[in-house]
């Protein structure tokens, strides 16, 4: 029952619900707007019960030899001097630039139409499937549709309504961009504040590259999520004035480089996935934003279950639709809870910045810090999802 299901979006929600629905048995199609999977992004955690998820896909070795293998994190003054450093060494749970993460799910992604340089335009659905218009090729008919394609997803707009009924702005922006590695301790994230902003620089043990990042703080702004030159002017404005540390370095190369990626710190929050033969995965359906953390092991876990209850209700998606949101929300609401994230990274006044450091610098920190990665290791085991009758 309801075979061939389409998903938009080839991120790694997207990817992750394409190789469980094949594995089960399902014949997925992968629309995507970009000419491929896209490569960019920083180090994204898979932890908890993400790691069964990857372990069962049989990719946990090869994504433990790819980790980005940070060892430290410190924070730093103007003149580059660290102020605060957090060992991060010795978890257990891997960190992976986003684009070799995304690599490993396609390679091993079998038995899955790809349709890349193409997207959803519109849905109509009836009792028994779904017709997607593209923006490009002719129209299709499918059993189901999944829109697993990101924050600023068109199948939720099409089958909930409009982005501003579910997205809610966090305060900030972000940009993440390529960086020149030498300006970088090797295997350390640095960060330096001013209130209400963030350098900083990614440097992964495994890549010659390290990843900047930028965030501000600022009331909603208006302009087009496609438009990079915009989002470039933006990130320009919010540190044109900064002297301090290497920013100004960090600044240049990034409105240079084609892979510069920036979008709102945003949630979104809806009441339901699912709308007849449409549910969302992934940032589309509960974008916890990039200061949780958490948006890899969300999507991993999210698609794992989608897929899963497919296959145990035989693909009845009436059953299958409320079981997966329901098996999954409680870990997506606990994820959502950001404010003490941002709060460490963004500072908004000077003293917060202060008060920062020198928590940063108790050794108690350090301590919670195991314990919170052992408790983070006992998460409960996922069910093994078998085909229902
Ligand atoms: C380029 C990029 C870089 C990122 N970098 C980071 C990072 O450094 N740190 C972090 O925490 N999070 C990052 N994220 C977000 C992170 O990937 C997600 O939070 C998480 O992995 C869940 O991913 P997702 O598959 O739900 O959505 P996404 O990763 O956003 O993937 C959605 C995919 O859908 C495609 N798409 C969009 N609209 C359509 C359409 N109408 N039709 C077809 N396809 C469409 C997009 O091109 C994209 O490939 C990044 C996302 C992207 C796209």
């Amino acid at each position: 029952m309801n075979a061939q299901i389409l998903i938009a979006g080839a991120g790694i929600g997207g990817l992750t619900t394409a190789y469980w629905l094949a594995r089960h048995g399902f014949r997925p199609t992968v629309v995507e707007r970009a000419p491929g999977p896209r490569p960019g992004g920083n180090g994204v955690d898979v932890r908890e019960q993400a790691i069964d998820v990857v372990d069962r896909m049989g990719i946990l070795t090869r994504i433990r030899a790819a980790a980005a293998d940070v060892r430290s994190m410190k924070f730093v003054d103007a003149r580059n001097r660290a102020v605060a450093r957090l060992d991060v060494a010795g978890a257990t749970e891997p960190e992976i630039m986003r684009g070799d993460l995304v690599a490993l799910l396609r390679d091993v992604t079998e038995g899955v139409e790809y349709v890349f340089g193409d997207g959803v335009r519109d849905l109509t659905q009836d009792a028994d499937g779904v017709t997607v218009a593209f923006e490009h090729g002719p129209d299709r008919r499918f059993d189901l549709v999944i829109g697993a394609d990101g924050l600023h997803s068109t199948v939720r707009r099409l089958a909930f309504g409009p982005e501003a009924d579910h997205v809610t702005h966090g305060g900030h922006y972000f940009a993440f961009a390529n960086a020149d590695a030498s300006l970088g301790e090797d295997r350390c994230v640095t960060m330096f504040n001013r209130p209400g902003h963030m350098a900083g620089l990614y440097r992964s043990g495994n890549h010659l590259q390290a990843k900047a990042y930028f965030i501000f703080r600022s009331a909603p702004i208006a302009y087009d999520h496609r438009d990079v030159a915009a989002h470039k002017r933006l990130v320009h404005a919010a540190f044109a004035h900064e002297t301090g540390w290497r920013v100004q370095e960090l600044l240049a190369a990034a409105l240079g480089d084609p892979d510069f990626y920036f979008d709102a710190v945003s949630q979104v929050r809806m009441d339901s996935w699912s709308a007849g033969r449409v549910t969302l995965v992934g940032d589309a359906a509960w974008c916890a934003s990039p200061a949780s953390g958490a948006g890899a092991e969300l999507a991993l876990v999210g698609a794992y279950r989608l897929a899963g209850e497919l296959v145990a209700a035989s693909g009845d998606h009436r059953i299958a639709f409320p079981r997966y949101q329901d098996s999954h929300r409680a870990l997506v609401l606990k994820r959502q809870q950001i404010g003490p994230n941002v709060r460490l990274m963004v500072p908004g006044t000077r003293t917060g910045i202060a008060v920062r450091n020198a928590v940063a610098r108790l050794p108690l920190l350090r301590a919670a810090a195991a314990v919170e990665r052992r408790y983070r290791t006992q998460a409960p085991t996922l069910p093994e999802y078998t085909p229902g009758v």
